[in-house]
């Protein structure tokens, strides 16, 4: 399949995620969360006024599975979703608020340390390449029949391809990167250390953030009512 690439300054910003050496990478969590809070909020608002949206306020939930054996965290919405162009536009251009900002602030600022501008700003989806060295976002967007996957290692671009998907939403799935001799990236494989972030960023977040709490080998579903909820 061949790959696109990402437009200049979206790929000045991931170059700069990818590389960073900032100390606060967990902020990606925040930035995930915050993206899937903001889809509910658009289908559960679309609800209201259209009765093809099948889902009560209760229904609506962010899910964070860990997968310790594969390095993988997956974050998964009930959201709005996103059509393969909104894929492409949304994730491949930098466009949007938090991204532009940075990147705008930053611009004015060439040589200054990029560094202290990242916890300044929400730095948006890129804050993943952080943490991840491959990114992969399922998406199915309401009222469309077919759902897409938008796959990037980082710098060299990205692929997007028709996938399966029964319900509208969204899942971001991160690879998470190997640790270093500086770094140590296990530790957002760790259950209580997700658990404290999920903590410290999710205050203003008004849909419950489930952990899958499964701990054997075997992945297996636990009942909702062993899921904490936040
Ligand atoms: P920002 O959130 O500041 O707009 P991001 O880079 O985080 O910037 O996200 C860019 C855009 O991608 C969002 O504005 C939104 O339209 C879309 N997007 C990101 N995550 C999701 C998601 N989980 N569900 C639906 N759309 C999303």
């Amino acid at each position: 399949m061949r790959k696109k690439q990402f437009k200049a300054e979206s790929k000045k910003l991931l170059d700069m995620m990818i590389n960073s050496i900032y100390t606060h990478k967990e902020i990606f969590l925040r930035e995930l969360i915050s993206n899937a809070s903001d889809a509910i909020d658009k289908l559960y608002f679309k609800s209201l006024t259209d009765d093809s949206v099948k889902l009560a306020r209760e229904d609506f939930k962010i899910h964070i599975d860990l997968d310790k054996e594969n390095r993988t965290i997956k974050i998964t919405d009930n959201g709005i979703g996103m059509t393969a162009e909104e894929l492409e536009n949304n994730l491949g251009t930098i466009a949007k608020s938090g991204s532009f900002n940075f990147k705008k602030e930053n611009a004015d600022n060439e040589k200054a340390d990029d560094i202290s501008v990242i916890g300044q700003f929400g730095v948006g989806f890129y804050s993943s390449f952080m943490v991840a060295d491959k990114v992969e976002v399922i998406s199915k967007a309401f009222g469309e029949d077919i759902a897409h996957k938008w796959v990037s290692s980082g710098a060299d671009g990205y692929t997007i391809e028709e996938c399966e998907k029964e319900n509208a939403g969204t899942e971001i799935i991160l690879e998470i990167k190997d640790n270093t001799d500086d770094e140590n990236y296990d530790e957002f494989l760790e259950q209580y250390r997700i658990q404290g972030l999920v903590k410290k960023y999710s205050d203003y977040i008004r849909y419950p953030i489930v952990m899958d709490m499964t701990k054997s080998r075997v992945k297996e579903e636990t009942k909702d009512s062993d899921k904490p909820e936040y």
